[in-house]
């Protein structure tokens, strides 16, 4: 399948089937917002409880913590978020579409290009030149382009009662001002009440050091793990829920010794790509590669990148980088309050004294959800051509999602709504909720379309309510993947899955 039909197979499935809407559609939609539906729903949640379960729950040496979006305007200032978190941005002159310089297609300076007048392959061709920034427009060739400009990407609104315009309004009535005399007006009045939306959710941890060390008293090495929305005014958003202005991030800042940081490096890089690996059909479609020297944060020592074959190539889910001790020092330096950590049992290095007061280094394994959800997805998305009853060529739709991370484990479908078999099937339904496992009645149509249905969002298990259901108290279970079916005792059915489930 090329690129395009994936993705628009995926795009058209998540719709119809109620894993991702566009956001406000029936306005017309908001461009590179999604909502998730009822399935999408339910499947972000499970990636963002496995990844809870690995890093919080089943490791004793990090916490979790839930922070506030909005945080004081300071948090960026010393984040260097403020002065420096923008994307060269550049105008094409030719098609008038706007894109990342750093993203956009290299070309050798000097080379000659041509490209269709207006980006339409209908008008003239034109003949230029690679200039000196070596690039071209991504979307229509073109080398004639305006000059890099940086541009911010933290949303930013006012918060309190006081509308900062109307106070600049106020000011200047009667006055001619200059453009210039009229901007530095409201610049000032717009950043006296300026609050941001948090463009990662790295801060906070950096930030709530000193009450979680106080609250929990954790040793270093330790760390401190977040989910939750972040945004990014991003120049161009892309390839569905892939790079959006509204997005989640699971991130996990972890605090060591300093002098052990390129160790604890090497082990996330291998934890986390163990993690993807674990959901994944195709795990030789996950790759790590470290950033080249020139690529590296203003904060990092070290970064790898651990990335996706999406159907467009290999892009990034995760970024995991050695953060010094830059963040906490900033925050130190930034807010007034001594940021460090006491280690009673060490000397320390410079005296050789017992007792050694440092500020931690960090590693930081930041993976997007969302992403996560569409790398997810393009995994599991698979169509198995067989034949139908009358020799024809049939294709089955399915997607093999981990059972983890399937949005129904089970299905329960009465043969047929009489007998019995619906009241049994309840039965069983409500059973499987009680036990925590997310089970749905459905009794809809024939079985094979209820399979076909099943098949199409993930659900790992259907089990039949039959004839015989009612005699002996039996049920079929019929796996997605093999389609084979097995018969087993009703009374049995929760702990069969529950067993699969742990296995899987
Ligand atoms: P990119 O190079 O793709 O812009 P980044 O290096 O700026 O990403 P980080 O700041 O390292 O991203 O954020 C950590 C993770 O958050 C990324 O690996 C990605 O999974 C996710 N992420 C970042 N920006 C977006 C976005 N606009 N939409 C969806 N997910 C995002």
């Amino acid at each position: 399948m090329s690129t395009p039909d994936v993705m628009n197979k995926i795009v058209s499935l998540c719709k119809r089937r109620g894993f991702i809407f566009q956001s406000s559609e029936i306005y017309g939609g908001l461009k590179s917002a999604y909502d998730y539906g009822p399935l999408g729903a339910e499947l972000k949640r499970n990636i963002a409880q496995e990844w809870w379960r690995a890093m919080v729950h089943e490791r004793e040496d990090i916490v979790g913590i839930d922070a506030s979006i909005l945080m004081h305007p300071n948090v960026w200032k010393a984040s260097g978020h403020l002065a420096g978190f923008s994307d060269p941005l550049v105008d094409c002159r030719n098609c008038k579409e706007r894109f990342r310089a750093d993203k956009a297609p290299k070309a050798t300076p000097g080379t000659p290009t041509k490209y269709h007048k207006g980006g339409r392959t209908s008008e003239p061709e034109i003949s230029g030149v690679v200039g000196a920034v070596g690039y071209i427009c991504p979307t229509c060739g073109s080398s004639d382009l305006s000059d890099e400009r940086q541009f911010n990407l933290m949303f930013r609104t006012s918060i309190g009662p006081i509308d900062p315009i109307e106070a600049v309004l106020d000011q200047i009535q009667g006055k001619q001002l200059t453009r210039a005399e009229l901007r530095e007006k409201l610049d000032l009045a717009v950043k006296e009440t300026a609050i941001y939306l948090r463009p990662e959710t790295a801060q906070a941890m950096f930030v709530q050091f000193n009450n979680v060390m106080q609250s929990v008293s954790p040793k270093v090495p330790f760390g401190i793990a977040q989910i939750g929305k972040s945004f990014r005014n991003e120049i161009v958003t892309e390839k569905f829920i892939f790079r959006t202005c509204e997005f989640e991030q699971m991130e996990m800042e972890f605090f060591c010794e300093p002098g052990t940081h390129e160790e604890w490096l090497s082990h996330w890089t291998a934890e986390r790509v163990k993690w993807w690996k674990r959901y994944l059909n195709n795990g030789e479609r996950i790759r790590l590669r470290q950033h080249g020297k020139d690529e590296l944060a203003h904060y990092a020592s070290n970064c790898y990148d651990v990335e996706y074959e999406y159907p467009w190539g290999w892009d990034e889910l995760e970024g995991i980088a050695s953060r010094t001790d830059y963040d906490l020092k900033k925050h130190s330096e930034e807010s007034g309050t001594k940021i460090s950590y006491f280690d009673q049992q060490s000397n320390d290095p410079a005296t050789g004294k017992p007792g050694w007061r440092y500020v931690p280094f960090v590693i930081e394994p930041a993976a997007g959800l969302t992403r996560a959800v569409l790398a997810y997805l393009v995994d599991a998305y698979t169509e198995e051509t067989g034949v139908d009853a009358e020799g024809g060529e049939k294709t089955r739709v399915l997607l093999k999602l981990h059972p983890r991370l399937a949005p129904y484990k089970a299905a329960v479908l009465p043969l047929m709504k009489k007998d019995g078999m619906p009241e049994a099937a309840r039965s069983l339904v409500k059973e499987f909720l009680h036990s925590g496992i997310n089970a749905r009645y459905d009794e809809q149509q024939s079985i094979g379309k209820r399979y076909a249905r099943h098949d199409e969002v993930g659900t790992p298990y259907c089990i039949t309510v039959d004839h015989q259901s009612v005699e002996d108290k039996t049920v079929t279970i019929r796996d997605r993947d093999t389609t084979r079916q097995e018969r087993i005792k009703i009374e049995e059915a929760v702990a069969v899955v529950r067993g699969k489930l742990a296995e899987a």
